[in-house]
């Protein structure tokens, strides 16, 4: 009974088809690696429309035939907006500035710098490609962007606007995006990867600025907003009660992970058997993550999380 109430749950209240999701929001699943159900990006509309996260360089078509088949028109594009820098949030920002061309990217101080600069760039590709082992990964500078900060609001037309809010803790650079109208709160990477198959989070712990009391301290602002709609990067959207549930279980799946692997780590102090820990423990939902590339991802959250181990 309690799993048939847990299956129903799920099928009903987390999205996971390009779609409309809400009145003004949308989501388009971008086949990251060619696969649907791993990347979304989502789709604010008022009068005007605002694409919040990009996808890569590779997913640029797909997101131009969602935004396309949502009925949206492309001169109604105003604003891009990732939420942190990494390649799979940032990497199709320049890309997207040649398919609308009416759009200004929206960045945060930290980015306006990252993502302009051709050395860290150039670090960004590198740090996708040992994650995902993926050699199609590329990204260049973004050029017409204004910068937005903590409480700054993004008037989109017909009482839709978007709340900037600072969202550290997978990375330095990290934003998310809360919507009041239809209390829905975009948290790119700041709260898991949640994959809708297997029904669990992976933590984004991602080398090299994860920190898991930040993290979680962001978690807790974001719960405070008491959105209900939660758009997850690493997938779909989650409505309501399982959206809610799904922050305090990232918080427990974190410590989880953490505690799991220092164990592991003090067996035998060696980033090889912590990955093959994390391989055997958690590999099917890595897999569902990105098919294929579940050790690198297994050796990046070891990466992630070791250097706690050492901390007492
Ligand atoms: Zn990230």
């Amino acid at each position: 009974m309690e799993i048939y109430q847990n299956v129903c749950v799920v099928s009903l209240l987390w999205f996971t088809k390009t779609s409309r999701i809400s009145e003004n929001v949308y989501l388009v699943d971008v086949n990251m690696h060619g696969k649907p159900g791993s990347t979304s990006v989502f789709l604010v509309k008022g009068e005007k429309v605002a694409i919040l996260d990009t996808g890569s360089n590779s997913t640029v078509e797909k997101l131009v035939e969602g935004v396309s088949n949502l009925g949206i028109k492309r001169d109604e594009v105003v604003y891009i907006m990732p939420s942190h820098c990494h390649f799979d949030h940032a990497g199709g920002a320049a890309y997207l500035e040649d398919e609308f061309p009416n759009a200004k990217v929206l960045v945060s101080e930290k980015d306006s710098k990252r993502l302009t600069a051709p050395s860290i760039i150039e670090k960004l590709i590198e740090g996708g490609k040992a994650t995902f082992g993926d050699p199609n990964i590329e990204m260049k500078p973004i050029k017409n962007f204004d910068i937005v900060r903590e409480g700054d609001t993004v008037d989109l037309g017909k009482g839709v606007d978007i709340l900037i809010l600072d969202t550290i803790g997978h990375s330095r650079d990290h934003i998310s995006f809360y919507e009041p109208k239809n209390r829905f709160m975009f948290v790119g990477d700041a709260a898991g990867i949640h994959m809708p198959k297997t029904n669990k989070i992976t933590p984004t712990a991602f080398p090299p600025e994860f920190d898991l009391e930040i993290f979680v301290a962001t978690i807790k602002k974001i719960e405070s907003y008491q959105p209900e709609i939660i758009g997850f990067a690493h997938f779909g959207a989650k409505a309501a009660r399982e959206g809610y549930l799904s922050l305090k279980d990232t918080v427990k799946a974190t410590y989880k992970w953490k505690n799991d692997l220092i164990k592991a780590y003090k067996e035998t102090p060696d980033l090889e058997h912590v990955t093959e820990f994390i391989v055997e423990t958690y590999g099917e939902q890595l897999n569902e993550f990105a098919p294929n590339h579940a050790r690198d991802l297994a050796r990046s959250l070891a990466q992630g999380f070791l250097p706690m181990a050492n901390q007492k």
